[in-house]
């Protein structure tokens, strides 16, 4: 499995390499991290299922009863086999969650490659799951290179010498049944590989030479760097694209008066995003350091409740009988929405009647704002003329 919590003991792993790219100062700002975030429930259940993957390809079995994070991983092992086949391997070729070491490019940097499989005088294939609902592209993916190199780094001399190319998979299920899986296939020639270890050497090097340099952009949340929520360079970063509001919001004066228009206030909104992502992590953090017992003057912990519900449906049904009220006062019956009967129709294997988007409507609720592309030299022109300058006072 390929995600920072299993290369821990790494100081270098494949999934921060676009990260430290970016800011060679993020590997010593996380390292200095007195507490790691937790991971978080998303990450829990791609470690559950990257498990469950691993449990069927190395037992050659499959559990019966499956649950939902099962019946995944089962989908999963079908398109590893497929994909397996495709490049003339089977599932008994592959080397499943080995660690990799690139300690030719640092002592500290590798991970765990999924799977892998290769054949002398021929090729390597390199399969990589990705269970979240953001988009991983194949090509040009550094991650997917860094487990590359670490499994050639285990391949004698020979056996590299006679590799001609290389096929770096990502395999990404769907959130929802039937949990369909997508294949992105990047296929590299040997010269790439060696462009792209170059590369990472570059990164590495960088971070080690550089290690207070913090670069601070889009790619802090973009790339989920751990440090984020302390860090200083970030919060500056924020600050001055908010116009000072974070640093009006800290000392408690008054919030500067959003007076930008055009580009500067597209600029203003991009940031908002990053914003509540910072303001999540304040949040987390206050919670975490009232949970462990520290004190933060002025607030403290209180139990949150849910919306009130019965102790028992057939006790309250008796009392509201006895109170005088009938079954149909009490006992609404409520019609599935649009998207729960698309959902039970699929589950049953039913087709949508071809007239079906008739039936149902969206109403009006409002205005909100959406993301357009927009490019090259026109962006500021074009925002100019959708947002009116505000009146002169
Ligand atoms: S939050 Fe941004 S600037 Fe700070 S260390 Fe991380 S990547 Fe670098």
């Amino acid at each position: 499995m390929t995600t920072e919590t299993e290369t821990k003991h790494m100081k270098y792993g494949g999934s921060k390499m676009e990260l430290f790219e970016a800011c060679p100062g993020a590997r010593k700002a996380i390292d200095s991290l007195e507490v790691r975030p937790a991971a978080g429930p998303a990450a829990e259940r791609g470690t559950r299922i990257h498990g469950y993957v691993e449990d069927i390809l190395k037992r050659r079995r499959v559990p019966r009863n499956l649950n939902e994070e099962e019946a995944i991983a089962v989908k999963v092992c079908d398109k590893i086999a497929e994909i397996c086949e495709q490049y003339g391997y089977d599932t008994l070729d592959l080397r499943v969650e080995e660690q990799v070491l690139l300690n030719h490019l640092h002592p500290e940097a590798g991970g765990t490659a999924d799977y892998a499989a290769f054949k002398v005088f021929r090729d390597l294939l390199l399969i990589d799951l990705k269970t979240g609902k953001r988009y991983v592209a194949a090509e040009d993916n550094i991650q997917l290179m860094f487990y590359t190199i670490g499994v050639l780094q285990s391949l004698s001399l020979f056996e590299r010498a006679q590799l001609r190319q290389c096929h770096l998979a990502i395999i990404q299920p769907e959130q929802e049944e039937p949990y369909h899986c997508h294949v992105r296939v990047w296929t590299v020639d040997m010269p790439t590989v060696v462009k792209f270890e170059e590369r990472i050497r570059g990164i590495i090097s960088r971070a080690e030479k550089e290690p207070d340099n913090r670069i601070p952009g889009d790619h802090c949340e973009g790339k989920y760097c751990d440090a984020r929520r302390t860090c200083l360079a970030y919060q500056k970063y924020l600050n001055a694209q908010t116009g000072g509001a974070i640093e009006c919001a800290l000392q408690g004066s008054e919030m500067p008066k959003v007076t930008a228009h055009g580009l500067e206030l597209a600029k203003q909104y991009s940031v908002l995003k990053k914003l509540k992502d910072w303001i999540k992590c304040v949040e987390n953090e206050t919670l975490q350091a009232l949970e462990s017992g520290h004190r933060v003057p002025g607030y403290e912990l209180q139990e949150r409740r849910g919306n009130r519900q019965w102790a028992s449906d057939a006790q309250i049904k008796k009392v509201l009988r006895e109170l005088g009220l009938k079954p149909s006062q009490y006992e609404i019956k409520k019609l599935i929405t649009p998207a729960q009967a698309e959902a039970l129709l699929k589950k049953n294997d039913i087709k949508l009647p071809e007239d079906w988007a008739t039936f149902a409507d969206s109403p009006y609720i409002g205005k909100k704002v959406a993301t357009v592309k927009e490019s090259g030299e026109d962006f500021a022109q074009l925002f100019a003329a959708k947002v009116e300058a505000p009146p002169v006072a």
